[in-house]
């Protein structure tokens, strides 16, 4: 995997951006699997046409229906970050345990009873804290 689309995976929309203009097509978002680009011939609004979209190999999860390849593989490559926060922001985040921060009983992270967690590493099962 390229930095490129490391990056366009982890919500960059910037590099998202260039991937579109490069023509790569990202990973499905559901599946991880490959997807490319299909032709459909679709009826729209009592039309028949042609209309491309992004499609994954494995689960047919579909970006929709496009007149322009570019806006069919804009659409798929486009995602939003995922929740990712530090530890030391996160709810589960007991500073006053020994072993690990987090509390393992209520973090869902499976690394939070394996490693313990300092304030700075980043998980990818981070909650936010609750204002109060
Ligand atoms: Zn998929």
């Amino acid at each position: 995997m390229t930095e490129l689309v490391r990056r366009a995976l982890l919500g960059d929309r910037q590099a998202q951006e260039e991937c579109t203009e490069k023509g790569i097509v990202l990973p499905c978002p559901c599946c991880g699997s490959d997807a490319e680009i299909v032709t459909e011939l679709e009826f729209v609004l009592g039309e028949a046409g042609c209309f491309r979209t992004v499609k994954c190999k494995s689960c047919f999860l579909e970006a929709g229906l496009y007149r322009k390849d570019n806006d069919a593989l804009n659409k798929w490559n486009t995602r939003p970050a995922p929740p990712i926060g530090r530890c030391g922001e996160c709810k589960y985040y007991k500073p006053e345990q020994k072993s690990g921060a987090c509390l393992p009983a209520e973090c869902d992270s499976p690394h939070s009873t394996l490693f313990p967690v300092k304030p700075d590493t980043f998980c990818s099962y981070f909650k936010p804290r609750e204002e109060k």
